[in-house]
């Protein structure tokens, strides 16, 4: 299969839904036998960033890293899904400028509906003080100005946003519909 390769970018703030959205999206693309690798954040985070912290630049080298990984694999006819806050535009373009077929995913909610979640308990750490330089609370999310998607977590359900994702990567052609799919089934 001579597959072109993409990488799938989910940004937003922490909560607002990325794993759950990439997840789902993962299972799918799966499904139609992609190869496929999901490089998430918080797991980056404990191997190949370890060690690095919340500052500006530790961010940067964090996201400039997993851009790498995915530029590698997409490169090579991989879909990657990438799933962090990744909250500077400026690294996230840069990446984009790089990396073979980049789609951009905002998984946008409000801060108080990610708050609410507070899936993992840092919003409350981060209220408390425990916690520093939290994305939302004490250090800035700059949003997207033209992301390919936008899923909506505060008012799609998790099927409705993996959905509009899979049907966006079809339209683009990156993936085929299954009776499409350019799996080899001799
Ligand atoms: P993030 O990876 O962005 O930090 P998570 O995916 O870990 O966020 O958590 C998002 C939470 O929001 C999950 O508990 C999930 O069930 C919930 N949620 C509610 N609606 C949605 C939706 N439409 N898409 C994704 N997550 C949703």
């Amino acid at each position: 299969m001579n597959y072109p390769g993409m990488t799938l970018w989910f940004t937003g703030l922490s909560g607002a839904g990325k794993t759950t959205i990439a997840l789902g999206v993962l299972h799918e693309i799966k499904a139609r036998n992609y190869r496929v690798e999901m490089l998430d954040g918080d797991a980056i985070r404990c191997h190949l960033s370890k060690g690095l912290g919340f500052s500006k630049e530790d961010r940067d080298t964090n996201i400039r890293r997993i851009g790498f990984v995915a530029s590698l694999l997409s490169r090579n006819g991989v879909v990657v899904i990438v799933a962090a806050i990744s909250p500077y535009r400026e690294i996230r373009d840069e990446i984009r400028c790089n990396t073979t077929n980049f789609v951009e995913v905002y998984v946008k909610a409000p801060l108080e509906v990610c708050e609410a979640r507070d899936v993992k308990g840092l919003y409350a750490k981060a209220r408390a003080g425990k916690i520093h330089n939290f994305t939302g609370i004490d250090d800035p999310y700059e949003a997207p100005l033209n992301p390919e998607i936008i899923c909506y977590t505060d008012s799609e359900t998790v099927e409705e946003s993996v959905a509009k994702v899979i049907t966006a990567l079809e339209k683009r052609a990156y993936i085929f519909t299954p009776q499409n799919s350019a799996v080899d089934t001799n």
